[in-house]
Order: C-alpha cells, then sequence, then structure tokens
C-alpha cells in the first residue's frame, strides 16, 4: 500500500534490501518519505506519542538488515531533503538527503574546496554526520560547521559542530534527532584542480575496493594503529564464504552478497572472520556496519 499524506509518502511492508547498498533485508513495517522539513515536522510528535519504533534511513550504505525486517516505521531522507546551496563566501549548505556523489558533481563544476575527501563515499549528508563518514583525504567532521534538524518534539534545532561528540566513524545525535541539512566550511578553487583531486580518490578507490559489488562497505572498524582490512588479509581468511556471502578477494573489510545472501550468512560469516583475526592477532574487531531489526 502507498499513500501520501500532507507532504509524507508513507508505504506499508516494505522491502528493506532494495533500499541498501548489501541488498539484504526483510520489509519495514511502515516507510515514510517527507518531501519536506516542514511536512517531517508535523509528523514527528504523531509518530513519537504513538510509540512505535522509529529508525532513520539515509541511502542504506552503512547497513545490515535483519532477515525478519524491522517491525516499525523508517523515516527515509531522501534526495527531496537534497541540494546544494552557496551561503556567503566561505559556506555550502547541503540538504541532509543529498549523495555525496551530487556534492561532488557542485563542487568540481563550481569550483569548491574542502569536501573532495567524499569522493566515492555511496551515503547521503545525513548518513555522513552519524558516522563521521571519512577516507584518506579526512572526515565529516573536520570542516562542519554545524548541522540544523529536526527533534521528537517537531522543534527545528541547529547544533553547532563543537556541541557534536564526534569520534572515529561515529556521532551520537541527539535520540531521535532528524538531520535536515548541513553546513560546511568551503573555499574557493579552480574547478579543474577540484575535479583532479577528486578523480584522483575516485581512481584509488576502484584500484583498491569492489565498489561495484553489493556490501555495506567497511564491515569493521579499523583497531588503533592497524587496518581490519589487513589483518583479515594475513590471518587468510579472504574469499571465507558462507552461503551468499563472501570476504571480497579485493579488500578484506568488505563482505560481499553474490546474489542470495542472507542476513544470516552475514552474521555468521563476520563471527568467522572476528574468530579468524582473534586466534591470529588476538585483536577484537567492532563492527563498523550498523545491524538493524535483530532485537539487539
Ligand atoms: C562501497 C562502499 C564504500 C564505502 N566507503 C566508505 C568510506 O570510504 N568511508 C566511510 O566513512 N564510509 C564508507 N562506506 C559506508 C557508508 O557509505 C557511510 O557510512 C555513509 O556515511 C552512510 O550514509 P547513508 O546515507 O547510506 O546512511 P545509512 O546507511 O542509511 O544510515 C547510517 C546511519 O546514519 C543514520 N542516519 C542516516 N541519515 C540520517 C539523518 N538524516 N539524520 C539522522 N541520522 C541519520 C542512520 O539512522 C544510521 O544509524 C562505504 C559503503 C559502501 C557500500
Amino acid at each position: 500500500m502507498t499513500g501520501e499524506i500532507a507532504g509524507l509518502k508513507v508505504r506499508v511492508d516494505v522491502p528493506l534490501g532494495r533500499l541498501t547498498t548489501f541488498k539484504i533485508g526483510g520489509p519495514a513495517a511502515i516507510l515514510v518519505t517527507p518531501e519536506n522539513e516542514d511536512a517531517l515536522r508535523r509528523a514527528m510528535t504523531p509518530i513519537r506519542d504513538s510509540g512505535i519504533p522509529v529508525l532513520i534511513l539515509g541511502n542504506g550504505s552503512n547497513l545490515l538488515v535483519s532477515d525478519a525486517g524491522f517491525p516499525g516505521l523508517v523515516l527515509r531522507v531522501g534526495s527531496a531533503l537534497g541540494g546544494v546551496e552557496p551561503e556567503g563566501p566561505d559556506r555550502l549548505r547541503i540538504g541532509a538527503g543529498t549523495l555525496w556523489s551530487r556534492v561532488l558533481r557542485f563542487v568540481m563544476a563550481e569550483g569548491w574546496t574542502g569536501l573532495e575527501f567524499g569522493a566515492g563515499i555511496p551515503g547521503t549528508l545525513g548518513g555522513a554526520i552519524a558516522t563521521n563518514a571519512g577516507t584518506r583525504g579526512g572526515e565529516t567532521a573536520d570542516s562542519l560547521v554545524s548541522i540544523r534538524g529536526v527533534g521528537p518534539d517537531g522543534e527545528v534545532r541547529e547544533i553547532a559542530r563543537t556541541d557534536l561528540p564526534f569520534v572515529y566513524r561515529r556521532c551520537e545525535l541527539p535520540e531521535g534527532y532528524v538531520v535536515t541539512s548541513t553546513l560546511f566550511a568551503a573555499g574557493r578553487e579552480d574547478p579543474e584542480k577540484v575535479a583532479e583531486t577528486v578523480r584522483g580518490y575516485q581512481a584509488e578507490r576502484r584500484r583498491d575496493q569492489p565498489e561495484r559489488e553489493p556490501s555495506a562497505g567497511c564491515v569493521f572498524k579499523n583497531p588503533p594503529g592497524t587496518s581490519a582490512g589487513k589483518l583479515i588479509d594475513q590471518a587468510g581468511l579472504k574469499g571465507s564464504a558462507v552461503g551468499g556471502a563472501i570476504v571480497s578477494e579485493v579488500h578484506g573489510n568488505f563482505i560481499i552478497n553474490r546474489g542470495e545472501a542472507t542476513a544470516d550468512d552475514v552474521l555468521r560469516l563476520i563471527d568467522q572472520v572476528r574468530a579468524g583475526v582473534r586466534r591470529e592477532f588476538g585483536v577484537e574487531l567492532e563492527l563498523e556496519v550498523r545491524r538493524w531489526g535483530f532485537g539487539d
């Protein structure tokens, strides 16, 4: 069933696998996609008062959704809450539903520098805030000025970067707060130079990562002082498989869905990889991928 209520697209029983880059996962009981911030604002108190559990979805590129799905409401921040606009001479306002690919197209065309590091990250800017997304070139927290978003009480709040607890690949946002836009410091630069930097990062990623196969990116956080991919490789775990899930031969920290993998296959493979790395190096790998619908 699909419907539209006051600027919200509402669908029931929606397979989440289609909305994640892993292409794995059962249905969400309800999927709500706001068409603008105002519609989201008006929806927040009724949603809170309903008592239904809520999860916030961006591009689903850091998620492992359970085979049973999620028996609650998924609030999807998509391209309707997207867009890139200069705000003064040295700031860019970017909608939370904007994909990095769109941000990169903008900065290359218009000549803005400071966000090139996001080249190749397949998520939205809202997801980038929650995960402090980053690459060798930098991370989201570096040039962020502030975020704007809506709390469960329907109030719009700006939060300064200095009040956000960014750590490696994580930022604990206030409970139930949905990011609607982001403000970044950025400078002007020759568009050709920006494009050169972006293309350099993209070429590196094409060489080092299995970008085109369904995955959720790096499964494990890098332990202090080393890389999880390197430990997995050195433990001889590349190519290990459970059902339709396999550890990538290209990058040991990627698990690939060969087409028919279940969330259960992925979890069992994660356990095997963890056990192998623990046995070989005494290191306990921590998950970077977020798990949805596993009841914990
Ligand atoms: C091929 C591949 C390569 C990748 N490479 C990188 C990389 O180089 N660096 C890196 O850091 N990550 C990488 N990732 C992981 C992923 O792209 C990032 O974590 C990304 O920031 C997730 O954004 P998303 O929009 O997909 O968020 P989702 O996966 O949809 O959600 C992730 C988390 O963010 C929260 N969230 C999403 N939107 C909002 C919002 N508007 N308000 C509040 N909370 C929100 C969700 O609730 C969830 O907890 C890669 C993934 C893949 C598949």
